[in-house]
């Protein structure tokens, strides 16, 4: 994030969490806050601590991994965008480069190719941001971002800034030390992390050298499987579930729901994608309680097929 810009915040009362989701659902939230530099998050933990905001603060790319609840919540949604005056992505020599925590991941994906710079591709088809990708360690065909990352910046709610090495984030799959704190979704019991109400700046990342010819026609390959293996059109957050580790080998999640014959099972206006099982989508009406319904009903008639208990990857607002 630009360090040296000082801009205001934005703030905006009384938004719906619905228009900062990827899937168009969630109520009334107390106040959106847009930032793009850490003066301007510094800024806005400090009117926090001062009463000059709704707390608690909710961090936020593109809410494209989030079910957010119907009755809404009073606090403030911190939303990381891209820095409009600075860069967003600064390179080195050596390939490594730092991106701002709001910057889109398939922007970074197809900067990476144009500059010949192999192993971003796997990011073009996943419409989140940085500071997303490093909560979630996103990841697609058996790349994950561990795999490009070499540290996090974070703040903390004192405005202190620390990069924590990449060995230090404890990346698992969909996982990382920052996606078990905040106690706004269910995860399990938080840990006391240091790095516990920490927002993410940005990241430091490193690909491999390559030919801009082969990295961009390696991107245009996982756009296209993408197209027609999942339902880009329709608003969802993604995969619903995590793969499970037990199972039939080479059973997703996808493939056990697909199995155990749910694509098209609707809870008001949410559906199984028939395109891709593991995908819920909004057909219209979808709210909060037809997801958490649909979820809960998907679940059960998996363990009731195979035995096996799927776990949520989207991240599900604690009730
Ligand atoms: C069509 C579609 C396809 C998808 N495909 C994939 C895929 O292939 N692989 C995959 O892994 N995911 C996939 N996803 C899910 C999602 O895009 C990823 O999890 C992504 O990393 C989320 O990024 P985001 O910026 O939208 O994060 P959000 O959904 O906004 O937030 C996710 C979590 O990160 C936290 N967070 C966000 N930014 C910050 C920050 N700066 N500081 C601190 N905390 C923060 C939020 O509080 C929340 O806990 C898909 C989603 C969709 C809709």
């Amino acid at each position: 994030m630009g360090a040296g810009l000082s801009f205001r915040p934005r703030i905006r009362p009384r938004e719906r969490l619905s228009r900062f989701s990827s899937i168009r659902i969630g109520g009334p939230v107390g106040a959106v806050v847009s930032v793009s530099s850490a003066a301007e998050m510094e800024e806005v933990f400090s009117l926090k601590c001062r009463g000059e905001m709704p707390g608690p603060l909710v961090f936020v790319g593109r809410g494209s991994n989030i079910l957010f609840p119907d009755q809404g919540f009073e606090g403030t949604l911190v939303r990381l965008e891209p820095a409009a005056l600075s860069s967003p992505l600064r390179w080195t020599e050596n390939g490594e480069v730092y991106v701002e925590a709001g910057y889109p991941l398939p922007a970074l994906a197809r900067e990476a190719s144009r500059r010949g710079v192999g192993g971003f591709e796997f990011l073009s088809g996943i419409p989140g941001t940085v500071g997303g990708a490093s909560v979630m360690n996103a990841g697609a065909g058996g790349r994950d971002f561990a795999s490009l990352c070499k540290s996090v910046t974070v703040m903390s709610p004192s405005g202190l800034v620390t990069t924590v090495p990449a060995e230090q984030m404890g990346f698992g799959y969909r996982t990382s030390r920052l996606s078990l704190s905040g106690s706004h979704f269910r995860r399990p019991a938080s840990s006391g992390d240091p790095l516990d109400g920490s927002v993410v700046l940005g990241a430091l990342l490193a690909g491999r050298p390559g030919s801009p010819e082969e990295c961009q026609a390696l991107l245009l390959r996982h756009l296209e499987y993408r197209k027609k293996t999942q339902p880009l059109e329709e608003p969802s957050l993604g995969s619903v579930f995590r793969n499970p580790s037990g199972g039939p080998p080479g059973y997703t999640a996808g493939r056990l729901i697909e199995e155990a014959g749910l694509k098209g099972t609707c809870r008001g206006g949410i559906m199984v994608s028939p395109r891709h099982a593991n995908f819920f989508v909004n057909t219209g009406t979808g709210c909060e309680r037809d997801f958490r319904e649909l979820l809960e009903y998907v679940s059960l008639r998996v363990r009731e097929r195979w035995g096996i208990v799927l776990e949520p990857e989207v991240r599900v607002w604690n009730a």
